[in-house]
């Protein structure tokens, strides 16, 4: 065997860093385009594709909220940027909204370790989210998660914000409305702002949870769980329970979950009772079960 090709095992990737002199980053997106080539990089660019999610002179703020989906959104587009025939501007942006101080210093390491320059500024969100509702604070405080940060990306002057949204969380999100708000609807992969200056994207939505969390462990990424009660289960989530319904039923059939993604995809308006287009509800009076 030629020894000059053979290639070195290192016994973790703090060992390689250390013998190569190379950041953690810059493992992380290797592998991007090696080990998570089809099964992360391919469904990104694929989802840019599909949804036309970004032009030429776009100015796009990546939401960082320091979790695993977002870590890896920043890695995506600092390796989508090294493509010259795009033209578009990133930049990393992150809301504290009351993390502890311990989850604060963490999610600045793992910024610098991953090689992503992050602007961070501060809001009083769970606080407030708590204060108001402290049983069920998972709305609130998402809404005015989502309120503070689209008028900071517009202040700054972005037209577009990306957030780290996956495949599971489209299929969640689809259950939660149907069981608990009676609606049928989900994230979508782009959609205005309400002031109609920004438009958010959602370029992670073919890339499953699985792969991702995969992905975050083989690279040593210490990422932080969203760090409030919620998340450490204080608090009751539907998302959770309903993450949780989803293994089970997955075990009786493991496409489930792409099923359920795909019809969203796939409504047929001819055999729902009713169904709403911006403020205009509609009602089906004369199905025809023929058709
Ligand atoms: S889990 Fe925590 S951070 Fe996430 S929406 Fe609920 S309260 Fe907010």
């Amino acid at each position: 065997m030629d020894e000059k090709k053979e290639k070195k095992v290192y016994e973790s990737i703090e060992e390689r860093m250390r013998e190569e002199g190379i950041s953690r980053g810059a493992i992380a997106t290797e592998s991007l385009r090696k080990t998570y080539r089809k099964k992360i990089w391919t469904k990104f660019i694929k989802a840019v594709k599909d949804f036309d999610l970004i032009k030429d002179g776009d100015k796009i703020a990546v939401g960082v909220s320091g979790g695993k989906d977002s870590l890896l959104l920043c890695k995506l587009f600092q390796e989508l940027a090294k493509d010259r025939t795009r033209k578009f501007e990133v930049a990393f942006i992150s809301m504290n909204p009351g993390f502890e101080a311990i989850d604060m210093e963490q999610f600045k390491n793992n910024l610098k370790e991953l090689d992503i320059p992050c602007e961070v500024f501060e809001a009083n969100v769970w606080e407030v989210a708590f204060e108001e509702s402290p049983e069920k604070p998972c709305f609130l405080c998402a809404k005015m998660r989502r309120g503070v940060l689209y008028k900071k990306v517009e202040e700054l002057g972005y037209n577009k914000l990306a957030l780290g949204h996956h495949f599971d969380d489209v299929v969640e999100t689809a259950l939660i409305n149907q069981f608990y708000a009676g609606t049928v609807k989900t994230m979508i992969p782009k959609v205005k702002s309400t002031s109609g200056k920004m438009e958010l994207i959602r370029p992670m939505i073919y890339i499953k949870e699985e792969d991702i969390i995969n992905y975050t462990n083989k690279n040593g990424i210490v990422a932080m769980g969203c760090g409030c009660p919620v998340e450490s289960g204080k608090v009751d989530s539907k998302r959770k329970e309903i993450k949780k319904l989803l293994e089970e039923l997955s075990k009786i059939n493991p496409n489930i979950k792409q099923s359920i993604f795909n019809s969203l995809k796939n409504i047929n308006l001819d055999f729902v009772m009713g169904y709403t287009r911006g403020n205009k509800k509609d009602v089906a009076k004369d199905g025809n079960e023929n058709k």
